[in-house]
Parts: C-alpha cells; structure tokens; sequence
C-alpha cells in the first residue's frame, strides 16, 4: 500500500502528488520545513516545531499557507490513513510556484504545503551504547541558521564527506569555535559542565537541543549555553548529538582522536536514558 500525504489540501499517494516545475522550491531552495516525530501514535513537541516552523516563516518573509493552523489534524489523519505509529514527520512550505523565474518575491504567491510521513532513519544498534565517529568541516553556511530553510547544500555537502571519510556525522566549525552538526545539534562536558553553543543565528535552535537542557536542569546537571572552541571538543569529558531522528547520540571519536576515553560518558548516558523515559521510546 503506498503511503498518502498531504499536499495543497489534497490527501494523496505518494506517487501521485506532483508539483510545478516553476515551484520556488525546487529552482531557488525558496522554502522552509521542519521534522517531528511520532512515538506510538503522537506527535512529540508538536507545539515547539510549529512555532519554530512559524520563526522561520517570518525569518523567510514566507507567507505562510492558511492549512498551518490545521496541521496538527493534518498529521492525525495521515497517522491514521497510513497507520503509522514511530514515524517522522516531513514539512515543507515553498513560496510556490511563480512565472517568470525572478528572484524577487512574486506579487501573489501561492505558497506550497507537504506534509509527508518519512521512515525513521535507523541507526546501528550499538549507536547509542559504542558511540559514532565524527569529523570537522569549515562551517561555510550563512549567518541565519536559525532559520530552517531547505538550502542545504552546505550540509549535504558536509554530510556527504563525513561518510566518505567513515563518519557518522560532521561538525561544523567557524572561526575555531564548534558550532553544530550538519542535522544535529553538538554539546560537549567540558570541566564538568555541558556546554552547548548559543540558540543565536548561529545554529538551528534544535527541539531535541531544548529537551535535553531542561532534562539535565532537572537533573542536576551544571550546563553552560557557551560557545565552546575546537581545541575544548578535542579535549572533552564527553560529547554528544542531538536531533529530532538521532535522539541523543553520544560521540567517542572527532577526526580521530577518542573523546575521553572512547566510550559514552556518564553524563551523556544519562541524558540518552532520560531523554528515551520522557518519549516513552519506540522500540
Ligand atoms: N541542526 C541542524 C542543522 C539540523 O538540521 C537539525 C535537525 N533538523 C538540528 C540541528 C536538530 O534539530 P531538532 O532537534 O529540532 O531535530
């Protein structure tokens, strides 16, 4: 059975959804999205991704379809039509399709709405116990990375080297200082505290990033919202990841140097464990 998705208020397959080839989307990246995750059934941090979809609307001067405050229905109705209960979810929202092809905004635009159930990635299962490998890559991007555009070039790019090089992920790195992944958020213990850059223009203020600092709040655990340089990541207690798709990934190698002592670190493994009680988990 194919999957069915949403798009422009229709509900349809996969295979039979199309758009203009004039879509913003595809000839100028004219577009933002957002990924959440269903954990049997029901959307996790739904509020936080809407209103980040919303920041990065206004961030884009997208105006957005007048199908977003049905979203949350939206994404109801394809859980049950597909009958999906682990799942992510795909957003997007284009300036549509526009004649002729010109930079600036059209007069009308007609904006475009996805919704689209995606599989959830699988990681190997000894991830979350063993750790991945990273590597760093020049952090070229632009100085709005707080706006989650789908102008990903950069980090395909990044991504893409990172596998070649036997990675799992690539950090990026400006002027010296880590400042995220290429679709994770990077935090490190560093002296005994969890530092993790700033929420600024720097990086993508990650949902999963903002769960797991009010977790290790309530743990107890002394964090620092602080830019941290590469040289203090080389010499880390500890490192890990976080996305909406990875959870709390921990690190044990970066440019193949171990991070402590090569093994998950105690203040991460408590933050995977914490992270999974607050889902619930899918497995
Ligand atoms: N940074 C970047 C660049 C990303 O693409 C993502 C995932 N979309 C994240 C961080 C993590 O964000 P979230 O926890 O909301 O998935």
């Amino acid at each position: 059975m194919s999957t069915v998705i949403y798009l422009n208020g229709e509900y349809l397959p996969l295979e039979k959804a199309t758009v203009s080839v004039e879509e913003r989307g595809f000839l100028f990246a004219d577009g933002i999205y957002e990924v959440l995750r269903l954990y049997r059934g029901h959307p996790f941090q739904l509020e936080a991704h809407l209103q980040r979809l919303r920041r990065s609307a206004q961030g884009a001067r997208l105006p957005l379809p007048q199908a977003v405050p049905d979203l949350p229905a939206i994404i109801e109705r394809l859980a049950a039509e597909n009958d999906l209960h682990d799942t992510s979810i795909y957003i997007e929202c284009t300036r549509g399709a526009a004649h002729p092809r010109t930079h600036a905004f059209p007069a009308e635009p007609h904006p475009t709405l996805l919704v689209m159930p995606q599989s959830i990635y699988t990681l190997p299962a000894d991830a979350f116990t063993r750790g991945v490998s990273t590597v760093t890559v020049p952090d070229l991007r632009w100085r709005r990375c707080d706006i989650k555009s789908i102008m990903l070039l950069p980090n395909i790019l990044a991504k893409q080297q990172a596998r070649e090089q036997g990675a799992f992920e690539a950090i990026f790195v400006r002027d010296g200082v880590v400042t995220e992944g290429s679709s994770m958020n990077t935090f490190a213990v560093i002296d005994g505290t969890l530092a993790t850059h700033p929420a600024d223009q720097g990086i993508l203020a990650g949902i999963t990033r903002q769960v797991v600092l009010a977790l290790a709040a309530e743990l107890g655990i002394a964090i620092g919202e602080q830019t941290f340089t590469l040289e203090q990541m080389y010499n880390a207690q500890e490192a890990f990841l976080t996305s909406t798709s990875a959870e709390v990934l921990p690190i044990t190698q970066i440019d193949g140097r171990p991070i402590g002592n090569g093994r998950p670190g105690p203040v991460t493994m408590r933050l995977v464990e914490a992270f999974r009680q607050k889902t619930g988990g899918w497995r």
